[in-house]
């Protein structure tokens, strides 16, 4: 993600670079699930344990199980896939508008300073799914940096993670109308 922050700003990039590290250690240590997490059909009773927050015709949000920052969101379309060009006009849209909906839900939730939101695209990218494609929705803190380290570690930030879900799931909860057939409306 750090390499390709949306505006480039050098500051901002050494910050990010700082932030990304101390608990992602845990990702790049841990046993990789088998398949794809974007795959796992978001079956009702285990969404929480999926940290998958909402559902679209098209599309999930979740949160990311080994986030840069609290509250970092993961938005994918249902269809596997690594390339733009095989998503359909409307499920590219519905990708879209639940991106735009995620930013919305982080601002009212969490009430940041900032968001970063980028895509990475291959594994030299920085993809950890590269496979599969996804937005990443990022809120920002002034002093994040400093902040994050410490309440971070890999033993806290599963307690951050479920709250961070409680916390957000109720905005998305009227998304779940939207497997009946609509797109995801504000
Ligand atoms: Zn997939």
């Amino acid at each position: 993600m750090n390499a390709h922050e949306p505006q480039g700003d050098r500051h901002e990039a050494q910050s990010t670079h700082v932030l990304w590290a101390p608990w992602r250690m845990s990702y790049i240590e841990a046993d990789k699930p088998e398949g794809c997490i974007f795959c796992v059909p978001p079956e009702p009773t285990t969404l929480r344990s999926s940290l998958i927050l909402g559902v679209s015709r098209h599309a999930r949000v979740m949160l990311n199980k080994y986030p840069y920052n609290n509250g970092h969101l993961l938005i994918a379309p249902h269809r596997h896939t690594a390339h733009w060009s095989d998503l359909p006009e409307e499920e590219f849209a519905d990708l879209t508008a639940l991106l735009r909906r995620a930013v919305d839900v982080v601002n009212l939730a969490l009430h940041p300073q900032g968001i970063n939101v980028g895509m990475n695209l291959g594994v030299c990218a920085g993809a950890g799914v590269a496979d599969h494609l996804h937005w990443h929705v990022v809120p920002r803190w002034l002093g994040d940096t400093n902040f994050m380290p410490v309440v971070s570690t890999v033993r806290v930030m599963p307690q951050h993670l479920l709250e961070n879900y409680d916390r957000l799931h109720p905005y998305f909860a009227p998304s779940s109308a939207d497997e009946q057939g609509s797109s995801p409306q504000k």
